[in-house]
């Protein structure tokens, strides 16, 4: 399999969503810019996608996408115009009212999109009433019907409906509940938590922690090169995998960008990390940047990465650490 050759490409509209959820890999909330991307910049992105041989899906995300109604009609009409299979992630905070989420869902079809996929999880549940979750899910079975409408992840839709789905449900409730080891089962491995973005500082009480050490072996080489899922932001960050913060380039020069990884020029942090992963990063930032690993270890390897790139984006200049808001928004 060629580098850099993703299935599935998220085109982040904005970082901006009303939840803030504590496990959000890109670290999206309510304080980042309300500017989402620009309908030139939309079309761009879409046309950078088919740039690859064999075109990936795309799916319209953010932050909440929702937010830019008309932006997410029109990415849904260019993706429908170039040939482009698109789908939306939503994580349904905006659904108050069913027949207006029908209308949305309609407009949408009906400019071209192919699915829907609705986000569901104890973490949404703690920002977003489980209710408009259900309601997105209903309004999307009508418009789209069963093969195109994903609830990720639907063993939850069960679990978010235990307590009052009027209001949201904070994660202490599935403690009280179920006691502390089944919770936290129930919550980092029930949803597959990975410990970037926020999660490892958030969640990471939810698993032990780890001294750096125990990540040693562990590259990045699949994560990074060779992801199936990837995202293009707004602000022209090609973003491999679910490695949040971390450009391997400007998708506005995709073609380059994918001659230098075929050839295994790599941005130096980015090369760090594909040879030694994010042990190799902290070598890297504790003998050149004075970082401290912290005391009470890591949730994760991915926790371990995140929590140097927030050190050196402060003590270095390294283009692959973008957005700046990543670092803006813990
Ligand atoms: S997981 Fe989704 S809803 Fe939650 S903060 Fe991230 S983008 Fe927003
Ligand atoms: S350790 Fe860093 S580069 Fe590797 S998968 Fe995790 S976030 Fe991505």
């Amino acid at each position: 399999m060629p580098v850099l050759s993703p299935r599935d490409i998220g085109i982040i509209l904005t970082y901006r969503c009303h939840s803030g959820c504590k496990h959000c890999l890109y670290n999206c909330g309510p304080g980042w810019e309300k500017k989402p991307m620009s309908q030139k910049t939309l079309r761009q992105a879409l046309e950078a996608v088919t740039t690859w041989p064999h075109a990936p899906q795309v799916h319209f995300t953010g932050g909440e996408p929702f937010l830019h109604l008309p932006l997410l009609l029109e990415g849904a009409r260019l993706a429908n115009e170039l040939g482009i299979p698109s789908y939306v992630e939503t994580s349904a905070s905006w659904c108050t009212d069913e027949a207006e989420a029908v209308e949305h869902f309609v407009a949408l079809r009906q400019a071209g999109l192919r699915a829907v996929l609705i986000s569901c999880s104890p973490f949404h549940a703690a920002m977003i009433p489980p209710a408009r979750t259900l309601r997105a899910v209903r309004a999307a079975l009508d418009v789209f019907g069963p093969e195109r409408v994903t609830v990720y992840l639907p063993d939850f839709l069960e679990v978010i409906q235990l307590f009052d789905v009027e209001r949201p449900t904070p994660l202490s409730r599935y403690e009280e509940k179920f006691g502390i080891e089944a919770a936290q089962r129930l919550l980092w491995q029930g949803y597959g938590i990975i410990s970037g973005g926020r999660s490892g500082y958030q969640l990471g009480h939810l698993v032990p922690r780890r001294p750096a050490q125990a990540f040693a072996e562990a590259d990045c080489i699949a994560d990074i090169l060779y992801a199936h899922h990837s995202h293009f932001d707004l602000y022209g960050n090609f973003i491999s995998g679910f490695c949040g913060g971390l450009t391997v380039g400007d998708w506005r020069d995709l073609p380059r960008v994918l001659a230098d990884f075929s050839a295994g020029r790599y941005p130096r942090l980015i090369d760090v990390l594909v040879d030694r992963g994010p042990y190799g990063l902290l070598q890297l930032a504790r003998d050149q940047y004075g970082y401290d690993p912290l005391p009470d270890g890591y949730a994760g390897r991915c926790h371990l990465c995140v929590d140097v790139r927030r050190h050196l984006v402060k003590t270095g200049d390294f283009a692959e650490l973008r957005p700046q808001g990543f670092y803006d928004n813990f």
